[in-house]
């Protein structure tokens, strides 16, 4: 393997820990095996490498800034008897932010991690963010549409009733 920095030969395998910055913050990896350039010390991954190294990143991260995890985010959605949609609306993100704080494919920004915090944790706060989100829980909305499809039948009833008058 050639350096892709300078072309060197002298490419070995390391396993020291690893300082990297994520989203703008420096951690320390260990345990991780990459390769180093011993001539110009150049770090050269590869593609499951950089993977690795980028999902430890992440947990470190996560732990850092106290950010739920995608199980953790999916049971309180659950809770609250909430489809991912009805819970983008809840917390106020666009979809599809809630299947992708879900898989762990994206991590939670740091002022949403601490909405979600709060409302998982003080019951008042999540009340509260009904209120503020207009998003009702399923037993309200069955209502709403029972109501719905009830005028909708009976303007449909008193169509049929005027037609009748007029051909009458
Ligand atoms: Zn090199």
């Amino acid at each position: 393997m050639l350096c892709s920095e300078c072309g060197s030969s002298n490419v070995r395998l390391s396993a020291k820990p690893l300082k990297e910055t994520f989203r703008g913050e420096e951690f320390v990896v260990s345990g991780l095996e990459y390769y180093v350039c011993d001539d110009c010390d150049e770090v050269v991954m590869s593609l499951a490498m950089a993977d690795k190294q980028a999902k430890e990143m992440a947990k470190q991260y996560r732990k850092a800034h106290h950010i739920p995890s995608g199980e953790e985010i999916k049971s309180f959605r659950k809770s609250l008897g909430l489809s991912q949609k009805e819970f983008e609306q809840y917390i106020g993100v666009a979809t599809p932010t809630v299947s992708r704080w879900e898989t762990e494919a994206v991590i939670p920004s740091i002022p949403v991690a601490s909405l979600l915090i709060h409302l998982i944790n003080i019951p008042e706060a999540k009340e509260e963010q009904f209120k503020i989100s207009r998003v009702k829980n399923r037993a309200q909305k069955c209502k709403v549409f029972d109501f719905v499809q009830y005028t909708k039948k009976s303007k449909q009833n008193s169509k049929v009733f005027l037609s009748d008058i007029k051909e009458g």
